[in-house]
């Protein structure tokens, strides 16, 4: 099996969470992975030098990727650490969960420019250097509130399934260029995005979750990691959901 081995990836937000466990995983599995951070510069290097001490090339580059010259500034890094982008991850995002009778605009616009705008702009920067090679992997990181809606994340499920009709349209866009272009929607996952949950939401979702529980990091970057391969070349514009059933 090729798998991602030789490949360049990027991920973004990789120092903490399920960006970390998927930088992780291409890491172990022979890709080369710039490790993309915003806020966290010591947790970014400590992924790096996960990477690096089990056998494997790492680089940590900072740039918050809702700022179009800093993600043209994180692809520069990238083709000069590693000479080519094969896999983007675009994984960064934020929650301002709330009501929508009590939700800010700024609130709207904070989560839609991390999560949504962010990929856009690093798909587009992706193509532009995927096309020369014909070849890429972009997978972008959804989640279960994009594919079914979450009451009290209007913003974020919006943002969510906004990056639902990004993968398909860009899929449909680059089909016949050897690019491929998917979603991973996860379920609930144990991440600093989800530890403050109130217990009583958190009890009440056990029971919605099929496998009857929440899920793990690295059950999320396995199946990342399978869309970025060599092998997932005739599968484009899908929505893998990672969810232990709840959305089925
Ligand atoms: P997390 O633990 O809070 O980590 C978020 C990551 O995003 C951090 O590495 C953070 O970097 C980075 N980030 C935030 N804003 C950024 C920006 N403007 N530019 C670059 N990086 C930025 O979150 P997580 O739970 O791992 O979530 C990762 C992804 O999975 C998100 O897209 C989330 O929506 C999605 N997801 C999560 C769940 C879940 O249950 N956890 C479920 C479904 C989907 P710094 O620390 O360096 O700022």
């Amino acid at each position: 099996m090729a798998g991602v081995q030789g490949r360049v990836a990027i991920v973004t937000g990789a120092s903490r969470g399920i960006g970390r466990a998927i930088a992780l995983e291409l890491g172990k599995q022979g890709a080369s992975v710039v490790v993309n951070y915003n806020s966290s510069p010591a947790a970014a290097e400590e992924v790096v030098q996960a990477i690096t001490e089990a056998g494997g090339k790492a680089v940590a580059v900072q740039a918050n990727v809702s700022d179009e010259a800093q993600v043209e500034a994180l692809f520069k890094a990238a083709v000069e650490a590693f000479g080519k982008v094969d896999i983007v991850v675009n994984n960064a995002g934020v929650t301002r969960d709330n009501l929508i009778i009590r939700m800010k605009p700024e609130d709207f616009d904070t989560v839609i420019d991390t999560n949504l705008r962010s990929a856009w702009l690093c798909c587009k920067a992706a193509i532009g250097v995927m096309m020369r090679k014909r070849y890429g992997r972009i997978i972008n990181i959804s989640s279960v509130s994009g594919v079914v809606g979450q009451s009290g994340q209007t913003n974020y499920s919006a943002s969510k399934a906004g990056l639902l009709g990004l993968t398909k349209s860009l899929a449909r866009e680059y089909a016949n260029r050897g690019i491929t272009v998917n979603a991973v929607a996860p379920g609930f996952v144990l991440t600093d995005l989800t530890k403050d949950l109130p217990a009583e939401l958190v009890s009440q979702l056990n029971t919605v979750i099929p496998v009857g529980r929440w899920g793990a990091v690295e059950e999320i970057a396995h199946a990342t990691a399978f869309l970025a391969s060599d092998e997932a070349s005739y599968i484009t514009g899908q929505v893998l959901n990672v969810d232990g059933g709840m959305a089925m």
